[in-house]
């Protein structure tokens, strides 16, 4: 005797990940000053980029940086004295990072071109490394 087993040929995915981002969805976006690490690729090389940046401390949305006079970056342009007159240079990534790293939130994303959206749970709070000098 043979015994058919049936197999249930649609299974039904009740469980479908309902993977809504948590956005508090109405609410002021208050930026505060965040540095942003970032992935480029030049000549087939990858580099890692910092940015100074800010971003919605509620949802996590990532904004232009400060105004030179609103930022505790004091130091973002400089002006460089050059044959050719006065020149104004950016500080250099690795510069920005030594000396504000512990200053501002450090997020990474992946791509600072599509990313609209820093993760807050990487920021870890500003507080929980707190050594004493
Ligand atoms: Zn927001």
């Amino acid at each position: 005797m043979i015994q058919e087993n049936e197999i249930p040929k649609y299974l039904k995915s009740t469980g479908s990940d309902i993977s809504k981002s948590n956005r508090k969805s109405k609410h002021k976006h208050h930026y505060e000053e965040c540095m942003i690490q970032y992935k480029s690729t030049f000549a087939g090389k990858t580099h890692l980029n910092t940015g100074l940046y800010t971003y919605c401390t509620i949802c996590g949305k990532i904004n232009e940086r400060f105004k030179e006079n609103k930022s505790i970056v004091k130091d973002y342009i400089r002006t460089v004295d050059t044959q050719i007159g006065k020149c104004y240079s950016c500080i250099s990534d690795e510069e920005l990072y030594e000396k504000y790293h512990d200053k501002l939130p450090v997020f990474f994303v992946d791509d600072i071109y599509k990313e609209k959206y820093v993760d807050l749970e990487q920021n870890c709070n500003s507080d929980c490394n707190s050594e004493g000098e």
